[in-house]
């Protein structure tokens, strides 16, 4: 199985040497990691994968990134958590490629993070064509040598008066301007308009908008001019900055006045314009946003958010869009797919000079490369200014991948976090290949990944477990995925062997009733009308960006929402919803975090800290002196450490990194104050209980039924070694989804209910789909609804039914290929999703 890129990591000699990390629950584990190759660290999820990779490795890496960089950031050194781990050698710098969208907001776009648009802004201010806003014409950049050629190319006998302007009329400025002229041995000047000699010039209140030229020589063409005008030209540009101008009498006729410029100037109409320059056309500099919107492209909030009609979204001013390259303008190439845009930057030359073309060869051959980097990671069917905040967690991780490999740093350790999210398995092999791109040009990378694929390609497997938190955090195989696989002591080996896999059900529900959504056109969607049975678990399927969420999130959930009343954001385009009189419920389960502040935690999420406020309420010590449950929130003011007002944290913002978080100095990290963590309740107080794994207050609060069913019902979704009070920011987004799993679980189901899940196999090994597919399994037997939408096809082979899209992403995809049981799609020709559903049901 050994795939053709394959080394021997035996042979590589450099490694980092990771030496008694003691993270988190990872338990004294020493660990080589081969440098310049690929690593895959799997295993459970909670059983320290990300404690080695991120908050080991990563961390420690950061920490000695900073410690060289700057002195700002040394002075927080102390308080930065060191990781707890005896030593790391042979570490280099760190960079993490996650899927955290950070501080790329309604600013960047797919452009911008891949820094392909600061080369675009090159290409344009360097080769672009600007066009007159008065008379629509191109405007032609002139040499000194084309302004001679203009001025001796005129009539003999013509009078010409050559100037310089000199100010635009700063306060105070005339007196110094006029000194310059005399310098220049000139004595002549305009001063608004009127001609004076430089003696006579009135002297000037000293006031704003004075415009002052220097009278540079007045002359008649003819023969032998040459050389005057050769020097009077270059005096008038180095005087006027590379502006002048020139009093014209043709024999004849009237004075004209023209006005020439070494940057632009319309050749019809001679209006100058503002020389080009990059940030003509940033939409972050004043210098190039529509004034409208400030550069958003958009106006108003949430529901009301319409399209900017002054720069039709364009998020550029007037001015930027008017400069074109073969006739298109920077907006509209943006407003391209990634493969439309490459196929443009392939001919782009053609439609420049000679001289341009030589300009814009380097420029395109960087956006080129960058191009082809993203369409390899698989996301062909981004269009660049697409916003970064409207792109999946996972697409933006490989949009980050293609700029890092695009960037061709060397000598790195790129850390990344599960890059398979989100991929259907069609697109998987590029986006090794990318991976294995970036580790050739001479890095080292380290992946946090379940997928079998990227598992099998790597150079080194390290498997963690055996179970999660306190049962986990140990290395239980290591080696060659080959090797992992026939390690009987690997729970991995034995899924990459095939001696253990998530069972397919014998039998599947038969269908009744159906909700059926007609003619939908949202985004990519071609008039899809989808029919989905009630009462089974239903799969959505397809290769990334075929249209899955665009159906589901953008359309079915709102138009649902709206039709039970509750408030939602506007659903895409669509002509009719049938069938949702059979549900009265609606619950969509997804990956936003259960909480932003550092305050929220599972406990409070899944309401067990209210269960527990109630337990310790009712404790001997709370009633004699008096305390309430109120008392045992940290959201209250009795009851919260005066400090950190029950954060448990203090805030440090950093210019350049993100915020700091530092255990509170008071009551370190515990959140309350002293009197309330004296009332203890089987020896614990309130903050013992939320340091405990959700494992051990399930053993802890055995006899308290209300919580005890809470807490199972959290265990029932593989989240044991979560702690109570972890912060919810420390929460991944497969775990946030699964508090979310777990905390519907534990309620009283109506029966009639629909729930929406987004990829919930994420961050899960093999063993906790297996579980997953259970714990949905009971929602559906229990009389309700269960739509995901799933690249997992262990998953997916457990579904009752299947709705399928593609065929590509994009403007590719956009229709139903197939519906059906997973037997049914799985023997669909040409279709992707049926060739790997047949293998897995095989
Ligand atoms: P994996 O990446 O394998 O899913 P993690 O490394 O995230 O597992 O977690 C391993 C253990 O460390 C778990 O018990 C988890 O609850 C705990 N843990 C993770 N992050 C934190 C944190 N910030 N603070 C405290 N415990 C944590
Ligand atoms: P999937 O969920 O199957 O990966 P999506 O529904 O996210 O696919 O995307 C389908 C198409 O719609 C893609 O071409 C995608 O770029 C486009 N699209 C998705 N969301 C947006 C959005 N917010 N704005 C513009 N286009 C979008
Ligand atoms: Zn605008």
């Amino acid at each position: 199985l050994k795939t053709p890129y394959q080394q021997d990591y035996a042979a590589l000699s450099a490694a980092i040497e990771i030496r008694g990390a003691r993270v988190h629950n990872l338990q004294s584990v020493d660990i080589d990691i081969p440098r310049d190759a690929v690593t895959v660290i799997t295993g459970v999820s909670g059983s320290g994968k990300s404690s080695l990779a991120f908050d080991t490795l990563y961390a420690e890496g950061q920490r000695q990134y900073i410690d060289s960089l700057s002195a700002y950031a040394r002075q927080f050194l102390d308080q930065i958590p060191r990781p707890d781990v005896d030593s790391i050698d042979g570490l280099a710098p760190t960079l993490a490629i996650d899927q955290k969208a950070g501080n790329s907001g309604a600013r960047s776009t797919v452009a911008t993070v891949t820094e392909i648009y600061d080369y675009l802004r090159l290409l344009f201010a360097r080769v672009g064509t600007p066009h007159c806003s008065n008379c629509g014409s191109a405007i032609a950049q002139q040499s000194a040598d084309n302004i001679r050629e203009t001025l001796l190319a005129m009539p003999e006998k013509t009078k010409l008066v050559l100037m310089a302007p000199m100010v635009r009329g700063r306060r105070g400025e005339h007196r110094e301007v006029l000194e310059t002229i005399q310098k220049s041995g000139l004595v002549r000047a305009r001063v608004d308009g009127e001609m004076y000699l430089l003696e006579d010039i009135p002297p000037l209140a000293v006031r704003k908008n004075h415009s002052i030229e220097a009278v540079i020589d007045r002359l008649v063409i003819r023969e032998g001019i040459e050389s005057r005008l050769h020097d009077s030209v270059d005096l008038a540009l180095r005087l006027g900055e590379g502006l002048m101008s020139a009093l014209v009498q043709k024999p004849g006729t009237d004075e004209t006045e023209t006005i020439f410029s070494t940057s632009m100037a319309c050749v019809e109409c001679g209006a100058s314009f503002e020389e080009l320059e990059p940030r003509t056309f940033s939409f972050n500099s004043p210098y190039g946003a529509c004034p409208t919107c400030d550069g958003l492209g958009t106006m108003g909030e949430g529901e009301n958010t319409d399209m900017c009609q002054s720069c039709e979204g364009s998020r550029l001013r007037p001015e930027a869009r008017r400069v074109t390259i073969g006739g298109l303008s920077i907006d509209r190439l943006t407003a391209m797919s990634l493969c439309d845009a490459k196929d443009w930057m392939d001919q782009v030359v053609q439609h420049t000079s000679a001289l341009h073309a030589k300009v814009a060869d380097p420029i395109v051959r960087e956006v080129t490369r960058r191009l082809e980097f993203l369409m390899r990671v698989g996301v062909t069917y981004l269009t660049l200014d697409r916003a970064a905040d409207s792109l999946s967690g996972g697409e933006l991780q490989r949009v980050r991948l293609a700029t890092s490999i695009g960037s061709g740093l060397v000598g790195v350790c790129y850390v990344l976090d599960e890059p398979s999210i989100g991929l259907h398995p069609a697109d998987h092999n590029r986006l090794i290949d990318c991976i294995r791109q970036l580790q050739t040009q001479g890095n080292t990378v380290v992946i946090v990944e379940h997928d079998e694929a990227t598992m099998r390609h790597a150079d080194f497997l390290v498997d963690i477990g055996p179970g999660a938190g306190k049962h986990g955090g140990k290395i239980i195989s290591q080696g060659t995925p080959d090797e992992v696989a026939s390690d009987p002591n690997s729970l991995t080996g034995a899924y990459l062997l095939g001696t253990r896999s998530v069972p397919i059900p014998k039998t599947r529900r038969e269908p009744k009733d159906w909700l059926t959504i007609t003619d939908v056109t949202t985004h990519n969607l071609k008039k899809v009308t989808a029919e989905f049975p009630l009462g089974m678990l239903v799969g959505i399927s397809g290769v990334s960006g075929s249209g899955k969420s665009s159906l589901v999130n953008d359309t079915l959930y709102p138009a649902l929402a709206k039709k039970l009343g509750l408030v939602s954001v506007k659903p895409g385009p669509f002509k009719s919803l049938r069938g949702a009189t059979k549900i009265d419920k609606l619950i969509p389960i997804d990956q936003a975090p259960i909480g932003r502040s550092p305050r929220s935690c599972p406990a409070t999420y899944a309401g067990v800290l209210d269960e527990v406020r109630k337990v310790f309420a009712k404790t001997r010590e709370a009633k004699t002196r008096g305390f309430s449950t109120s008392r045992f929130s940290f959201n209250s003011k009795e009851g919260q450490c005066e400090l950190c007002k029950g954060h448990g944290v203090e805030r440090i913002s950093m210019n350049f990194l993100s915020d700091l978080f530092v255990t509170c100095t008071r009551c370190g990290g515990k959140r309350f104050n002293r009197q309330t963590l004296q009332v203890r309740f089987k020896g614990a107080s309130v903050a013992d209980v939320l340091e405990m794994s959700i494992d051990g207050a399930a053993e802890f609060f055995e006899n308290v039924p209300k919580i005890h069913r809470q807490l199972v019902s959290l265990q029932d979704v593989g989240l044991g070694y979560v702690h109570l009070g972890q912060a919810s920011t420390t929460l991944s987004g497969g775990e946030a989804q699964r508090i979310k799993l777990g905390t519907e679980l534990a309620r009283v189901s109506t029966g009639k209910t629909l729930y929406l899940l987004d990829e919930p196999t994420t961050g899960l090994h093999f063993s906790d789909v297996e579980r997953l597919v259970g714990v949905l399994q009971r929602l559906v037997d229990a009389g309700n609804t269960v739509l995901v939408i799933e690249h997992n096809f262990d998953l997916l082979a457990a579904c009752d039914w299947i709705v399928d899209l593609g065929p590509e992403g994009g403007d590719g995809g956009g229709e139903i290929l197939a519906a059906g049981t997973p037997e049914t799609v799985a023997k669909t020709k040409n279709n992707a999703t049926g060739k790997y559903l047949a293998q897995t049901l095989k």
